[in-house]
């Protein structure tokens, strides 16, 4: 097992790992930017390394000065939590280069699911079914006019390199084909430095189901079920929950183990999600993510297996001690993400916390690194925190995600609180009925204004 693991994060994901760590009895080194002096990993770690200007390029994705902290503090793996370095491949190669380890997966599958359009020829191959659409990238016009005709319109155009629900444009007939694969184009080689195009069916009304695997890197994977992230404003995740309310155990073991299958074949290690929409009953891959994400907790709350350390135990080269037949699946799950933003424009709120009082009792969880006084800077991404509940029944987990968000104090800053009190109220949601779009159609009739 590792003695010192350095965190290349900030926020409520670098708090995560710490807390990982302390229950593990290793040593943690937090790394901070100047805006971030104050921060609570900060406060929380055994030792800091300051690395850089507030800008993230300069800090959080300063290679040099991350690995001369390693150095410094004599770290022997570094966790890059989620964003920032954590699925870049060349930044795991160069950790290995000087012998410090990189807690994820297996650079080769970085770059592998990396690229999306490979990452899709890889799904297929292993028997993973996915959404209908060009066989690679799109290099001229004819030809994506060819594909989209086959497929029949609206067709999808997503950026191979793209990322954080950004680089996608809806093509809704073939007069608008070619300067929306222009722009698109265009608009992927600004963002990601890759102008690699490729088409998809668009699907109209599917949901977001994510697999949650774990491999051992050895040829030995699991699933640990799925989590419904279907409540989306801009391609972006607000609201998760597990198990998915379309779900039923028969089409959760049958995907799960489809999932697993294509880990255990390519040798995948650590944890990892295979995202999918579901439409009329049938799962199209979509993407891979090679690291932890944001929404992991949902799945700790109904299997009881806390994921960080399942990952740095993995990353260290431990055997596999879980096997499929010990993961149950208990009760229900919901995380909101609580963001510093105003909730109806979702303009950005940085600013002090003036007064904070989290939630608490049974069955509630926070997930976060603010504390009142607290100075959230305007660099970074305005995830405040997540609350998360469990409940025996979906029913007694949104009763007391009610109860926990109407207990929240957060003032000083403008945050999306107001929008999950509401989301709680409303039918489709306590139906358990919505779809990727449901979100932008409520805020669209102004169900936030009224
Ligand atoms: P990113 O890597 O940017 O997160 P994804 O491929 O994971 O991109 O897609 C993000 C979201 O975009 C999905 O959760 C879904 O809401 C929407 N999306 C992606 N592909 C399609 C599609 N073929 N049809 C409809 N919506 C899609």
């Amino acid at each position: 097992m590792f003695d010192k693991i350095l965190i290349a994060n900030r926020g409520e994901i670098a708090m995560r790992v710490i807390r990982a760590c302390k229950e593990l009895g290793i040593l943690t080194v937090a790394v901070h930017s100047t805006a971030d002096a104050d921060a609570m990993h900060v406060r929380f770690a055994d030792e800091s390394v300051c690395i850089g200007p507030p800008a993230a390029k300069d800090s959080y994705l300063n290679v040099p000065a991350i690995l001369s902290a390693c150095e410094i503090t004599g770290a022997d793996a570094v966790h890059p939590g989620y964003g920032f370095l954590s699925e870049n491949a060349r930044f795991a190669e160069i950790l290995a280069e000087h012998d410090v380890q990189f807690i994820g997966p297996k650079a080769e599958h970085i770059r592998l699911m990396g690229d999306k359009i490979e990452a899709k020829r890889t799904a297929q191959k292993l028997g993973i079914p996915v959404v209908p659409g060009s066989d690679g990238g799109v290099t001229s016009d004819v030809e994506a006019g060819k594909v989209a005709d086959s497929i029949g319109y609206p067709v999808l155009i997503k950026a191979a390199a793209g990322g954080g629900g950004r680089g996608m444009k809806v093509v809704h007939s073939a007069a608008e084909l070619s300067v929306a694969l222009a722009t698109a184009r265009a608009e992927a080689k600004a963002a990601f430095g890759d102008d690699a195009v490729y088409l998809e069916k668009y699907l109209e009304k599917p949901r977001h189901i994510e697999i949650q695997v774990l491999g051992d890197g050895k040829g030995k994977a699991i699933h640990l079920g799925e989590r419904d992230c279907s409540l989306q404003r801009r391609h972006q995740k607000v609201l998760e929950e597990s198990p998915s309310p379309a779900l039923n155990t028969q089409a959760r073991d049958l995907i799960g183990e489809t999932v697993a299958k294509a880990m255990r074949e390519i040798g995948y290690l650590g944890v990892g999600t295979v995202e999918f929409l579901y439409e009329d009953g049938k799962f199209y891959f979509i993407e891979m993510n090679t690291r932890i994400q944001v929404e992991h907790p949902v799945t700790e709350m109904i299997t009881d297996i806390d994921l960080i350390f399942e990952q740095i135990r993995a990353a260290a080269g431990n055997d596999f001690t879980l096997k499929q037949s010990d993961i149950k699946f208990d009760g229900h799950a919901i995380e909101c993400r609580i963001n510093a933003e105003n909730p109806v424009s979702f303009r950005p709120s940085p600013g002090k916390i003036l007064h904070y009082h989290a939630p608490g009792g049974l069955g509630v969880r926070i997930d976060s690194a603010v504390y009142q006084g607290y100075t959230i800077p305007p660099y970074y991404d305005s995830l405040v925190g997540k609350l998360i509940v469990h409940g025996k029944t979906r029913t007694e987990a949104l009763m007391r995600l009610k109860r926990a968000l109407d207990e929240v104090v957060l003032d000083g800053i403008e945050t999306t609180l107001p929008l999950f009190r509401a989301l709680v109220r409303e039918k489709d949601i306590i139906d358990g009925n919505y779809h990727i779009h449901w979100l932008e159609q409520f805020l669209a009739r102004g169900g936030m204004e009224s």
